[in-house]
């Protein structure tokens, strides 16, 4: 069982706070969706926790498995086992899908003998074309195949920890579909002798959710989480926006204490 512990953390870029306190653990085979407004924090969340340059960390801790993980570089978080789908993946020119995920077995003492197998298989079980194995790294692919390539890639290096930021963003109803069930198998099942996949899905729609089911749903909402729910929450933030937890409190009829305030900005 592995876990990822986010515990009081701030952080933010030189002279701006962008995340006021943030505490979320994430085991293995948890789904955790995060919501939220634009502006909210949420890429913010999930660069400070891979180690994306130019955040400021100002208090709290990320562990895995009891490891500090804000110590570790971010090739060292992805060789422990966390993994980062990006909200725009990159293209990179010159360097190839294959080379890089052999690359990425060996420095996790894995081995790829098998992986041109394991890539037609996951290709086949994603629906990414083949014909797109042999290309450098999401370079002329467009948004939906770079999501779905980004989902293979997840697939083969198989790591303990997932944050998916808006993979459904760019994504036809096919390949949401097909990225997000490929990640709900990966957190219902052991891949690669590893446990269940623990996932961190960063999305707006519920309809990611559908197939990509959660056990707890997180609303961020200016750098602090204000709710957290079953599944049910995704469903009424779509019908009810986020007004509907406006009323919660009793001081709600005073426009300074409405949730609607912390989205409109
Ligand atoms: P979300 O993903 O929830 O839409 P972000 O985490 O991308 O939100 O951004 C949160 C806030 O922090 C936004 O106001 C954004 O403009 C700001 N921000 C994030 N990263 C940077 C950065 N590197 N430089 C300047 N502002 C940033
Ligand atoms: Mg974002």
């Amino acid at each position: 069982m592995s876990t990822l512990e986010i515990k009081g953390l701030r952080a933010g870029i030189a002279g701006k706070e962008i995340l006021k306190g943030i505490d979320l653990t994430i085991k293995s085979g948890e789904v955790h969706a995060l919501m939220g407004p634009n502006g909210a924090g949420k890429s913010t969340l999930s660069g400070v926790v891979m180690g994306k340059p130019g955040y400021v960390i100002s208090a709290g801790s990320v562990t895995l498995d009891g490891e500090d993980v804000l110590a570790m570089e971010t090739w060292e978080r992805a060789a422990a086992g966390l993994h980062l789908i990006m909200q725009y993946p990159t293209e990179v020119p010159g360097v190839m899908l294959d080379d890089v995920l052999a690359e990425a077995l060996a420095s996790r003492g894995r081995p790829s003998e098998q992986l041109d197998e394991l890539l037609h298989d996951e290709a086949a079980r994603i629906g990414f074309e083949e014909r797109f194995l042999d290309r450098p790294l999401n370079v002329d692919l467009s948004g939906g195949e770079k999501k779905r390539n980004e989902t293979l890639q997840m697939a083969v290096l198989a790591p303990k920890i997932a944050i998916l930021d808006e993979l459904d963003s760019g994504l036809d109803i096919d390949a949401l579909r097909d990225c997000a069930r490929r990640v709900e198998a990966m957190s219902n099942e052991s891949t690669a002798g590893q446990e269940p996949l623990g996932v961190l899905a960063i999305t707006h729609y519920s309809r990611l959710l559908h197939e990509l089911r959660p056990d707890q749903v997180h609303i961020l909402a200016q750098g602090r989480i204000v709710e957290t729910g079953g599944p049910d929450l995704a469903t009424t933030l779509e019908t009810d926006g986020y007004s509907a937890f406006a009323g919660t409190d009793d001081d709600s009829t005073s426009s300074s204490s409405s949730l609607d305030d912390l989205f409109s900005l």
